[in-house]
């Protein structure tokens, strides 16, 4: 989704940098890529439309913040916008016991595999979920149902099988004091909206008052999805959205435009065909994704809890030096071993892999190697041949594979310093507040 929007962007205000205001004049090419991209990301072109006037509103004058360039400055601004667009998180409510959550929408979208996702999902929660099969426009589908029920190990519903508001019937006497807290309902969808389907759904709304009613849309669908989500929520009065297939390559005008065009919240995204790939909606982690900052922000939470101010910047700074040799490689595994930041690079978005599974005794290992060397060995780590790593594991009983193995970590932390010096990562945010 907006592939290199947050590029562009940079690129759009490296002339800039540190004129510290952002003016109408400067700001023109950098509003003219978000409208282009938007429209391109298929989203509504009156949601552009404000969009983009809202953002040159806030934009305009701005004084930019003191540790912020104009592009970080804009950018912020862009995501923060975006955060708005796509509304509150809202959660999943179910009150009453059991709750009935019913899935609609139009065939293909995913209702019965959101359906099985939404009881793993409930079942790692704690909760007794239960499948209802009220599918039975098409054949196959109470089958679909069962196998990925079996799949996650929860139990089917399926009735007789022929009539759905008979099925469903069925399925509230026996979930009646039953223990299953929760009864998911998968019903027939169309390839295009029609009444018979409505008529259908509305009637099985009347019989359990559900206490959610998910529409599925289909990201790849683009607008005509949000059309019809426009018309089965005037219909059934839905209480939120799955979004699903966001791993295709959607241009992501759905996920942008739904909620401004319904007033409905996003509640789940699908993404992927496995049970697992599916997560509840975050919008400021969405906005994150969609400007290419990566899902880095429960991370840059963790950062700010973990290190104090002083020691992020120094950290930063270290990053960013130009030069870095052995010595300071040492420094930095020790240091991301204090803070506990190994997990937190192990879980950034296109991180090359440094192997930080250093337990104290490796490092003590790696210590010895390093002391094994020359200065200027340590400076220059490329003149390291054959015979040189012959003799500093001979001078630090250790083998030539550990110093192999050294010297590849060392190359990955390097070009884990490239990218965060590209701004790739939350360092090269330095300053930029979420
Ligand atoms: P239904 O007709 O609305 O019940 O749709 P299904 O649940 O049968 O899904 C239709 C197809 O879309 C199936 O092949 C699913 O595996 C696939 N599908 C559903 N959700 C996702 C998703 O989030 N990502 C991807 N890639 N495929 C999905
Ligand atoms: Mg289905």
């Amino acid at each position: 989704m907006f592939e290199g929007l947050r590029d562009k962007l940079s690129n759009a205000f490296k002339t800039l940098a540190g004129k510290g205001k952002i003016t109408e004049r400067n700001i023109e090419e950098a509003i003219q890529i978000v409208k282009t991209s938007l429209l391109a990301a298929d989203v509504n072109y009156k949601v552009v439309k404000e969009f983009v006037e809202e953002i040159k509103k806030k934009a305009l004058g701005e004084e930019v913040l003191k540790s912020l360039t104009p592009d970080q400055m804009f950018i912020k601004i862009v995501r923060d916008e975006l955060i708005k667009l796509l509304g509150e998180k809202e959660s999943f409510r179910l009150i009453h016991n059991p709750s009935y959550v019913m899935m609609v929408g139009l065939q293909g979208t995913g209702k019965t595999t959101s359906a099985a996702k939404i009881a793993n999902y409930l079942k790692k929660q704690g909760k007794h979920p239960i499948l209802v099969a009220a599918d039975t426009y098409r054949p196959a589908a109470i089958d679909q149902l069962e196998t990925l029920g079996k799949k996650i190990n929860v139990p089917v519903i399926t009735g007789d099988r022929k009539n759905a508001l008979k099925i469903v019937e069925e399925a509230m006497k026996q979930v009646k004091d039953s223990g299953y807290d929760v009864v998911i309902l998968d019903t027939a969808g169309r390839l295009h909206i029609d009444d018979e389907m409505m008529n259908e759904l509305e009637k099985i709304k009347d019989m359990v008052n559900p206490d959610e009613i998910l529409l599925t849309v289909d990201a790849m669908a683009g607008q005509d999805a949000v059309n019809s989500g426009k018309v089965f929520n005037e219909r059934l009065d839905v209480s939120g959205f799955v979004v699903t297939k966001l791993d295709g390559d959607s241009r992501g005008g759905v996920i942008l435009t739904i909620r401004y065009i319904t007033g409905k919240p996003i509640k789940f995204v699908g993404v992927g065909e496995k049970i697992d790939d599916f997560d509840e909606f975050y919008p400021d982690r969405m906005a994150n994704r969609i400007l290419g900052l990566g899902d880095v922000l429960s991370l840059i939470e963790k950062v700010e809890r973990e290190l104090d101010q002083e020691k992020m910047q120094k950290m930063g700074e270290k990053f960013m030096r130009a030069e870095f040799t052995l010595d300071d490689f040492r420094e930095q595994i020790k240091e991301i071993k204090k803070l506990g930041m190994d997990k937190i690079l192990e879980a950034l978005p296109g991180a090359p892999e440094v192997d930080l599974n250093t337990s104290e005794k490796e490092l003590k290992k790696v210590e010895a190697i390093i002391n094994s060397m020359t200065p200027e060995e340590r400076n220059n780590p490329s003149i390291i041949n054959a015979s040189r790593k012959k003799r500093i594991a001979n001078g630090s009983g250790t083998t030539v594979q550990d110093i192999n193995k050294l010297l590849k970590s060392y190359e990955e932390m390097k070009k884990l310093m490239k990218m965060m010096k590209k701004g790739r990562m939350p360092f090269g945010l330095k300053g930029l507040k979420f």
